[in-house]
């Protein structure tokens, strides 16, 4: 019996290798990777210039605090300001703790002017934050907060898509309203950009914040640096974390210097965050995917990869519905339960991911192949013809 917690419905793979975008089974088979940890290693398995960067700086050195200047840390913090509606970034180690860093500095904004009766936060309706206490009642999904009771405080919901919904539940109390600007877990689903553009607009009406979680979405996965770019919006507050170390847990909360006011010594830190190891890989992530011809490579593929998809759907509408996303963060949305599907694919050697709403998760490392495209969607093809 295991010693794990039963908290993980685990496949009965193990992975003694990885390269690239293959992933090779303890048993000896070689799987096709479009999940790459979810949205993680941006760049494959075993990226042979991020491992040049992990093995210089485990060298040297791994940790200090932030008692301590972290050279590698200010330059990561500046690249991810230069080019980008940010000012300012908070570095943590892991998504959930970005979203909540985004949710303490947008309080202690209201809080510095004297407005701190201004602190609820507005989301969507099962949408996806992460699992700490406090966001998991920032997604109000029923499952992930059944039996954490008692309820956090301090979060509002409206239903995405539904305008009403969302004018009704801002209040004078409100802070700011957060969203994902693609729903990841909750199916691929997109944020239009003129929905966008409507939420800017809102918050600016009603002086409140606009919180952007790119957790999943951003460091290029949309074909953009961030998603919310496709609409020219500037957020007030970006969560980010899953492809920015590559593999190496990193997360980051980026804001403009005007909400960071707040953000005074003492009130907020972390003890691993930002550590000088998880700063230079960091670093090395953003060498290749801050290129200008990285993310219009992605773009190109994505349009590749989008237009096969779409063929295969209109082949077997029956099977598929829709082909959700943009960039390398694509839904394959059934008709019906995915779960044997996923499996299938899986037989014929493609990992992929479920999402809610009957959605296959495709996220292959954004430097992927174009043969590798191909490969998956002849095994996607001829799924559909097994499933038939
Ligand atoms: C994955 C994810 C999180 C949580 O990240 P963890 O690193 O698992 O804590 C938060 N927000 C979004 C949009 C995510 O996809």
């Amino acid at each position: 019996m295991s010693s794990l917690a039963n908290n993980y419905n685990r496949r009965k793979i193990s992975f003694k290798k990885g390269k690239g975008s293959f992933l090779y089974s303890s048993k000896g088979v070689k799987y096709l990777d479009f999940i790459q940890g979810i949205a993680v290693n941006s760049l494959g398995h075993s990226n042979p210039y991020l491992n040049k960067a992990l093995s210089y700086q485990s060298k040297r050195v791994w940790h200090v605090s932030n008692a301590f200047e972290i050279p590698e840390g200010e330059r990561l913090a500046k690249r991810l300001t230069q080019n980008t509606f940010a000012d300012l970034v908070i570095f943590q180690n892991s998504g959930a703790e970005a979203t909540e860093a985004a949710i303490k500095v947008a309080r202690k904004f209201f809080h510095a002017k004297n407005k701190a009766y201004k602190n609820r936060i507005l989301c969507i309706k099962n949408s996806f934050h992460g699992r700490t206490l406090a966001a998991i009642h920032a997604s109000g999904s029923k499952k992930m907060t059944e039996g954490f009771g008692p309820k956090i405080p301090g979060f509002d919901h409206f239903v995405f898509g539904n305008h009403k919904s969302l004018k009704k539940s801002i209040t004078k109390k409100t802070a700011a309203i957060m969203i994902e600007p693609v729903l990841g877990e909750g199916g691929i689903k997109v944020i239009p950009k003129w929905c966008l553009k409507g939420l800017r607009k809102i918050c600016d009406q009603k002086k409140i914040l606009l919180i952007c979680d790119e957790v999943q979405c951003g460091i290029g996965r949309s074909g953009k640096f961030f998603a919310f770019e496709y609409s020219g919006i500037k957020p007030d507050i970006v969560p980010i974390a899953k492809g920015l170390g590559g593999g190496f847990p990193i997360g980051a909360v980026l804001m403009t210097k005007k909400v960071a006011v707040g953000m005074t010594p003492g009130t907020h830190g972390s003890t691993f965050g930002g550590n000088p190891l998880a700063m230079k890989i960091g670093n090395a992530v953003l060498d290749k995917i801050m290129k200008k011809s990285f993310l219009k490579k992605v773009q190109n593929i994505s349009n590749y990869f989008l237009k096969e998809l779409n063929k295969i759907k209109n082949e077997y509408p029956e099977i598929i519905k829709e082909i959700r996303g943009f960039g390398l963060l694509i839904g394959l949305q059934l008709h019906k339960d995915q779960t044997k599907f996923i499996k299938k694919l899986e037989q014929n050697k493609l990992l992929t991911i479920r999402a809610a709403e009957n959605v296959i998760r495709i996220l292959p490392p954004l430097n992927v192949k174009k043969s590798e495209i191909n490969m998956s969607i002849k095994i996607i093809k001829r799924v559909c013809k097994q499933y038939k």
